[in-house]
C-alpha cells in the first residue's frame, strides 16, 4: 500500500512514521521542503500535559501523558526529562494557588529547592510548582531527525504531488492551510521569539503565570532560549506587534533581570488549527483521511493522534490486502 501524506509539520511527520512502521510505502508532499513555515518550527516542544490540563480538557492530559515515552521510541535521547517550573511574580501568587488547584502531578518548592533545581533563579521567587514528569524536545531538531529517520526508512519527500490518483491512500496533515476546508477549524495566531544571553541558565522550561499573559521560557542550549506565547483568535499571520513583544519581553525580564540585555535573534508567527474543543481529530473526509486541530499540542499530542490516524488508512484495507 502506497500512502501520500499532504504537509510535513509535525503531525504529516508522526503520520508518516507511524504508517511506515506499520509497513506502508509512504511520500510526503509538502511545497517547503524544510518545515521552517510549518506552525512546528515554531513550537516550545513542551510534553507538558498536567500543566496543560489547567485550560485543557482531562483527554489533553489522558492522551498526552506517554507522549514523552512515545517520542523516547520515535527519536530516542531527545526527550529532555526535567520536568516544568512553573513560578508568577510576588503580586500574583493567587494565579499560582488557582494554577495548583486546578492541575496535578506537581509538588510545591520553596526557595532553597528552587535554588537547588534551578540555581539561576534562586532569591527570585519563594515558592513554585514543580511538574517532574514532563519534559520537552526541541521541535526544529526534532523535525530534521525525523525527516532523516523517515528517508532511512525510504519515505519520499516530494514539493508537489503529479497524480493523487497514484496513491492507495491520502492523509491530509496541512495544519492552518486546511481552515476554510473542514468544517469548524480555526486558527489561533502565537507570536514568539528567542533570547539569546549567557547571563542566565536554565535547565528546564520555566511558566510565568500572569493574570493577564502566561509565558514560558524554554531553554535551547547554548545561551538560546525560546519565549513564548501569545494566543490569539485569529488567522492573521503578519509580524509579531509590539504589544506582543513587551510582553513576551517583560515576562523574560520578570523571570530574571538578565533576560534584559539579551539580544533579541528571532521573532516568529505561527497559526495554530484548533476546532472549537481544541482537541485535534483523525476523520475520513471526502475519502481523506484529515489530521488536524492540534492547537497548542502538536507535538504532545502528534504521536497518539498518528496511530489515530494509521488505524483509518489501515481500517480501509481487507484482510487480503486490497484497499476497499
Ligand atoms: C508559538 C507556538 C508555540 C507552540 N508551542 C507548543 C508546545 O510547546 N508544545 C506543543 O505540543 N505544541 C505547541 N504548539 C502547537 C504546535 O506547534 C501545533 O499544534 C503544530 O505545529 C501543528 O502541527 P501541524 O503539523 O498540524 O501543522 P503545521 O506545523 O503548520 O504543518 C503544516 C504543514 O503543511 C504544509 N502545507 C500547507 N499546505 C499544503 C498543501 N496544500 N500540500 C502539502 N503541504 C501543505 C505546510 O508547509 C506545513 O509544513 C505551538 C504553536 C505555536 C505557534
Amino acid at each position: 500500500m502506497h500512502v501520500l501524506v499532504r504537509g510535513a509539520g509535525v503531525a504529516g511527520l508522526a503520520v508518516a512514521h507511524e504508517l511506515s512502521v506499520r509497513g506502508a510505502a509512504v511520500t510526503i508532499a509538502d511545497p517547503r521542503s524544510d518545515s521552517s513555515r510549518a506552525a512546528s518550527w515554531l513550537a516550545g516542544g513542551m510534553l507538558a500535559p498536567w500543566c496543560e490540563r489547567e485550560s485543557a480538557e482531562e483527554t489533553v492530559l489522558l492522551r498526552g501523558r506517554d507522549a514523552i515515552d512515545r517520542w523516547d521510541m520515535i527519536l530516542p535521547g531527545e526527550v529532555h526529562r526535567n520536568g516544568t517550573l512553573v513560578v508568577a511574580p510576588t503580586r500574583d501568587q493567587g494565579e499560582l494557588d488557582r494554577f495548583a488547584r486546578r492541575t496535578s502531578g506537581h509538588e510545591w518548592l520553596g526557595e532553597e529547592q528552587i535554588a537547588a533545581l534551578e540555581p539561576a533563579l534562586a532569591g527570585h521567587f519563594r515558592r513554585a510548582l514543580f511538574f517532574a514528569l514532563e519534559g520537552h524536545v526541541n521541535p526544529r531538531r526534532v523535525l530534521g531527525l525525523l525527516r532523516e529517520k523517515l528517508a532511512v526508512r525510504h519515505v519520499a519527500f516530494i514539493e508537489q504531488v503529479v497524480n493523487e490518483a497514484d496513491y492507495d491512500d491520502v492523509v491530509d496533515c496541512t495544519g492552518a492551510a486546511r481552515i476554510g476546508q473542514t468544517s469548524g477549524l480555526r486558527g489561533v495566531r502565537g507570536e514568539m521569539l528567542y533570547l539569546e544571553t549567557t547571563e542566565v541558565v536554565l535547565s528546564r522550561p520555566v511558566r510565568l503565570l500572569h493574570p493577564r499573559f502566561p509565558v514560558y521560557i524554554v531553554p535551547r542550549g547554548d545561551g538560546l532560549f525560546m519565549v513564548g506565547a501569545t494566543m490569539i483568535e485569529t488567522e492573521h499571520d503578519g509580524p509579531i506587534s509590539a504589544r506582543s513583544m513587551m510582553e513576551l519581553l517583560n515576562a523574560a525580564y520578570a523571570v530574571h533581570p538578565a533576560f534584559a540585555d539579551a539580544a533579541v535573534v528571532e521573532t516568529g508567527v505561527g497559526i495554530r488549527p484548533a476546532f472549537a474543543d481544541n482537541f485535534p481529530r483523525a476523520t475520513r473526509e471526502h475519502d481523506v483521511v484529515v489530521l488536524n486541530g492540534l492547537y497548542r499540542h502538536g507535538f504532545l499530542l502528534a504521536p497518539a493522534m498518528a496511530q489515530d490516524a494509521a488505524d483509518l488508512v489501515f481500517s480501509r484495507i481487507e484482510p487480503g490486502g486490497n484497499s476497499r
